[in-house]
């Protein structure tokens, strides 16, 4: 369903006398594809490169080199309609659920808003809609008035996979989007994408840092490493069982996370 072909990718700085000029590459020749209904995990340290390449899947940042073919088309040699269509078909979920939502709407203003954006739905419709959405992701009906800060950051955070879901997309970008939650609503909202997933058919690029989040959540793992693939296997365990650093620190960051492994000082 989406392919990712030898993409190449570096930022350009202009601060130089005004000249831009390109610095060092932030992606190197990476490829992955993501079947229909399935999770990739892409893991990998700060800065290798993750959100970048989750960014270039949105189309919202057009690689120097190679292609994103999502469904068979090339993501960035479309026309303006054809990737309006595209658009709602790919959907992101943050890291950070505050800023990610306007502070002054209303839970009801926030979901609605991709469906005013796609569908012309009459008032009614859409507030019914709206409270489907809310309750396929376990908040309900009577929360739609609130506003970003009556809600907890788990709570939040189901608000913007309402938002995500709204248009029943095909594929959503995850990135960190449970990272910042405690251990119970990172488990919570784990189980409740899985099953949005099932219920929707939902394909997903779960980006994290966690490699037990995303074991909890895929069926292939790639990892990254400055810029590049360094590992990819459709069996977890046979990806724990690597001995790459790039695999082994995010083990070990992991274990060090644990109390009964912190060392005492
Ligand atoms: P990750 O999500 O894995 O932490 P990022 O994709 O955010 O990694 O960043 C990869 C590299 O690209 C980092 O060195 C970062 O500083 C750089 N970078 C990210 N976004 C930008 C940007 N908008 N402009 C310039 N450099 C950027
Ligand atoms: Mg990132």
């Amino acid at each position: 369903m989406l392919e990712v072909r030898d993409v190449t990718h570096a930022y350009t700085s202009s601060r130089l006398w005004g000249r831009s000029y390109a610095k060092d590459n932030v992606l190197s020749r990476m490829s992955l594809h993501i079947e229909e209904g399935t999770c990739l995990g892409l893991l990998g340290s700060s800065g290798a490169g993750k959100s970048t390449l989750g960014r270039i899947i949105l189309g919202l940042e057009k690689p120097r080199e190679g292609q994103v073919l999502f469904q068979g088309q090339n993501l960035y040699d479309l026309n303006p309609q054809a990737r309006r269509n595209i658009r709602r078909d790919l959907q992101v979920v943050f890291q950070d659920c505050y800023s990610a939502v306007n502070p002054r709407m209303t839970a009801e203003q926030i979901i609605g808003e991709p469906l005013h954006n796609y569908e012309s739905l009459t008032v009614q419709e859409q507030k019914r809609k709206v409270s489907e959405l809310l309750e396929c992701v376990g908040l309900s009906a009577a929360d739609m008035n609130k506003q970003p800060f009556q809600f907890s950051g788990g709570q939040l955070q189901r608000i913007n996979i309402a938002r995500a879901i709204a248009l029943k997309p095909k594929l959503i970008v995850l990135d960190e989007a449970v990272s910042s939650l405690d251990m119970i609503n990172q488990a919570n909202i784990l189980r409740l994408l899985g099953e949005l997933r099932a219920a929707f058919g939902l394909s997903y690029l779960f980006i994290t840092h966690d490699i037990k989040a995303a074991c909890m959540i895929s069926d292939a793992l790639a990892v990254m490493d400055k810029g590049e693939i360094v590992e990819y296997n459709d069996s977890k365990e046979q990806l724990l069982r690597s001995s790459h650093p790039a695999v082994r620190g995010l083990l070990d960051s992991m274990l060090a996370d644990h109390p009964r492994n912190r060392h005492r000082t």
